[in-house]
């Protein structure tokens, strides 16, 4: 086992997984907080949109009530006159003179008439004598035989009297002093009345404005091409939808994708019913446009948030694996790729700390090159080092157990920790790193140089021994002692038990 990064872990460093949580987290924000700006201005745009249309309607429907109301006057004012008896008597040609309010000044106004229970034309405005037609089967006419009918408004037809020009007609009952019905007063107002109103209005794209007739039938809409909301409009009204009085809305299928909405008003006093159609798409365009932009805000945003965030991970990465590197490096030994001293001497405590708590032995061997400086006088110190690290590797290679742990001590000097192993076994292992040691050949690094030898002191620390660490090195380097005093090549382990006497005996020696 060697030491790395992973053994040292720093507080309070940076975790990897902090930026790309962060990055989640700025995205979600930047997108919940933009969607909810979104969603604000698009009910702003919708509410003022809306609150613009119903606007429109009632400008509208102020003007058409006002002219109609005009022409109702002198429609009530005609249905007095035409059931006077004594107007009755009155010769035709003087009579029309009587019942028709020359003063009428109305927008779009075109004649009035009374109409017999027959349907035949008793007094017309606009022609003297009257045309003798009947008009019984008209809708104007039909609808006031019911006794209730009020003011009927008709679908738009060609005017005869103002040149074929479409006009509606407004028709009122009459009733005989008995209350039977005496026939029908009509007036007819041209559509071009209506176009001019409407023609007014800058309508967004998309937007409709319709008027319609009790029935349902559009009298003008405007732009005049657009049959899509009419039509709607006209549903919606066939169904009662448009029958209450204010304002509503309702959706009706949209000829651009988008839907329409009709905001529906109806015109007081009168059958008459005001339709606006919002088209989604028209109202919503500015809305579009933000939304386009915000979008491409978020998605730069996101682009640089994401790009800076891998950027600081990679960094963080870099730094990592360069933090890693300089770990193990600043406990590798440059020259035999062996842990160094620092390295060796948290190992030691380590395992000295395991070993206690496992109660196993632990058994160290201090290593020291004989007569090195010999070496180095006679080949110079780079073959020196070149010998270091091929008894370096020899060392390593020699004890190979798993747990074993070769460090290079300092200079000429390596340590072999080993964990769980009594004295026999240290002994048993020492003796044959020295033997592989003595047997190894030089003349590759050092030509001339047959090899080198190692002395070898051991210490060994039992279960039941509570001395310290720096005690076990300082037997085995006392042992080391030994075996160099005592002729070199050789291993030498303290004994259990420090005589002072015979603190140490001779276990192995050259053969
Ligand atoms: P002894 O048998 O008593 O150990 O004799 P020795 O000559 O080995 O004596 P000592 O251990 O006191 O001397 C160690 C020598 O090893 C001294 C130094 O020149 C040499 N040495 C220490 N570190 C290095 C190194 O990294 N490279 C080289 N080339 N020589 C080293
Ligand atoms: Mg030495
Ligand atoms: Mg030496």
């Amino acid at each position: 086992m060697r030491f790395g990064a992973g053994h040292f872990p720093g507080k309070g460093k940076l975790q990897l997984w902090v930026p790309p949580v962060l990055a989640a987290l700025a995205v979600v924000l930047i997108v919940v907080v933009q969607g909810w700006a979104l969603w604000g201005r698009y009910q702003a745009i919708w509410q003022l949109e809306t609150n613009s249309a119903e606007n429109t309607l009632r400008t509208i429907a102020a003007n058409i009530e006002r002219n109609l109301d005009v022409i109702g006057l002198a429609l009530e004012r005609l249905a007095a006159g035409a059931v006077d008896p004594s107007i009755s008597a009155l010769p035709p040609e003087i009579r029309g003179k009587v019942l028709f309010d020359s003063s009428v000044r109305a927008s779009g106004f075109g004649a009035m008439l009374v109409i017999d229970p027959r349907g035949q034309i008793l007094a017309d405005s606009a022609a003297d004598p009257p045309r003798v037609a009947s008009l019984a089967d008209r809708d104007y006419f039909k609808a006031q035989l019911a006794p209730d009918a009020g003011l009927f408004v008709s679908a738009p037809f060609p005017s005869r009297i103002s040149n074929g020009e479409p006009s509606v007609a407004i028709s009122r009952r009459l009733t005989d002093a008995d209350g039977r019905f005496a026939g029908v007063a009509v007036a007819t107002v041209r559509v071009s009345y209506f176009r001019s109103l409407f023609e007014n209005l800058t309508l967004r794209q998309g937007h409709t404005i319709v008027l319609l007739n009790a029935d349902g039938t559009p009298i003008y809409g405007y732009p005049a091409s657009d049959n899509v909301a009419a039509d709607g409009a006209r549903r919606l009204a066939l169904r009662g939808g448009l029958s209450e009085a204010g304002v509503w809305q309702a959706e009706a299928p949209g000829d651009e994708g988008g839907n329409r909405y009709l905001l529906s008003h109806r015109i007081s006093g009168y059958p008459l019913v005001l339709v606006m159609a919002i088209s989604s798409v028209g109202a919503l365009e500015g809305w579009y446009q933000q939304l386009a932009v915000s979008a491409a805000v978020v998605l730069c945003t996101l682009l640089i948030v994401v790009f800076t965030i891998r950027t600081l991970h990679l960094a963080l990465l870099r730094s990592r694996e360069m933090e890693a590197m300089l770990q193990r490096l600043s406990l590798t030994d440059a020259l035999t790729g062996l842990p160094n001293r620092r390295a060796c001497d948290l190992m030691l405590a380590h395992e000295a700390l395991r070993a206690a708590r496992d109660k196993t032995e632990l058994s160290v061997a201090m290593i020291d090159i004989d007569y090195f400086k010999r070496v180095n006088d006679r080949y110079g110190h780079q073959i020196g080092d070149r010998v270091i690290a091929r008894v370096a590797a020899t060392i390593e290679a020699t004890a190979r157990r798993a747990g074993d742990y070769a460090a290079r001590y300092g200079g000429e000097e390596f340590m072999l920790i080993l964990p769980s192993t009594g004295a026999d076994g240290a002994l048993f292992l020492a003796e044959r790193v020295r033997r592989a040691i003595e047997g190894q050949d030089l003349q590759a690094e050092a030509p001339g140089l047959s090899g080198v030898t190692i002395s070898i002191g051991l210490a060994t620390r039992s279960v039941d021994d509570a001395s310290t660490i720096e005690d076990l090195v300082q037997k085995a380097d006392r042992a080391l002692y030994n075996a160099k005093s005592s002729g070199r090549n050789r291993v030498v382990a303290a004994s259990a038990r420090e005589e002072p006497a015979a603190e140490y005996r001779r276990v192995s020696d050259p053969a």
